[in-house]
C-alpha cells in the first residue's frame, strides 16, 4: 500500500472508530514544495483536492495540469498578501487563510470584477498566539458579517492551525463550536500529526502531507 493510500483507509476507519458519517471528511493532499512527478501518482489515484502554500510555487506547478484535469481542486493554505490577489483567482478552489479586513475588502473587489469567488475559510487563532495571524475568536462574529454582508465572500467555514505544544482537542472543540455558533458547515482542521483527532471533532477537510509526500526539506 502507498502512503497515499494508508492515509485513505486510516481516514475511512476513523470516520467508523468516532461514528460519523462515511466520506464526510475530505482530504486536502498538500503538495506544496513537492515535484508534480510525485503529485501526478496521487493524482492518478483519483484524488480531487490539493493544498499549496506559496501562489507562485502553485501557478507554476499547477496551471498547466489544472488546465487539462478542470475536475482538480486547488486549496491556498498560507498567508495571502494582497497584492497576489488576481493571482489567486486564476488558479486556487478554496482560500483557507483569510484573516483581515483589508484581504476580504480586496478578495470582494476581485470577486465583483469577474464574477465568482473562490470558498473562503475564515482563520482562526484559537490560542491566541502572537505569531500566528487569525481573528480572534472574540471578534469573529463581526469578521465573518462583514465578510459575508458587507463583502458578499462566500465564506464555508473556519481553519485553525492549533499551538505546537499544545494538545488539539480544546482547539479543534473551540473551532468547531465557532463554527456551529456562526452557521458554518465546513471546519478546515487537521494535519499529519493530529488529523484523527480532528476526525473525532467533526473535521470536514484535514490538510496531509508529510504523512502522503514524506518530509519536506526545511
Ligand atoms: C504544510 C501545511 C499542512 C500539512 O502539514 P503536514 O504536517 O505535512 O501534514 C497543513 N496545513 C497547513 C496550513 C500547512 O501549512
Amino acid at each position: 500500500m502507498s502512503s497515499f493510500e494508508k492515509v485513505k483507509k486510516e481516514i475511512e476507519d476513523a470516520e467508523i472508530v468516532f461514528g460519523k458519517k462515511k466520506g464526510v471528511t475530505k482530504l486536502i493532499a498538500v503538495s506544496k514544495t513537492k515535484p508534480m512527478d510525485q503529485i501526478k501518482k496521487v493524482i492518478e489515484k483519483g484524488q480531487v483536492h490539493f493544498g499549496e502554500n506559496r501562489v507562485q510555487e502553485a501557478l507554476s506547478k499547477w496551471e498547466a495540469v489544472k488546465s487539462n484535469k478542470r475536475d482538480l481542486k486547488i486549496h491556498l493554505l498560507g498567508p495571502l498578501q494582497t497584492n497576489k490577489v488576481k493571482k489567486v483567482f486564476s488558479l486556487f478552489d478554496y482560500i483557507h487563510s483569510l484573516d483581515r479586513l483589508s484581504l476580504a475588502e480586496k478578495l470582494s473587489r476581485e470577486a465583483q470584477e469577474r464574477g465568482y469567488c473562490p470558498k473562503i475559510f475564515v482563520q482562526v487563532n484559537t490560542g491566541k498566539e502572537e505569531q500566528k495571524t487569525g481573528i480572534f475568536p472574540e471578534n469573529l462574529k463581526g469578521f465573518i458579517n462583514l465578510s459575508q454582508k458587507t463583502y458578499e465572500l462566500d465564506v464555508v467555514g473556519l481553519m485553525c492551525i492549533p499551538p505546537i505544544n499544545e494538545r488539539p482537542e480544546q482547539h479543534f472543540g473551540l473551532l468547531r463550536d465557532l463554527a456551529n455558533d456562526n452557521g458554518l458547515t465546513e471546519l478546515s482542521m487537521g494535519m499529519s500529526a493530529d488529523y484523527k483527532t480532528a476526525i473525532k471533532y467533526d473535521s470536514t477537510f484535514i490538510r496531509i502531507g508529510t504523512a502522503i509526500f514524506g518530509e519536506r526539506e526545511k
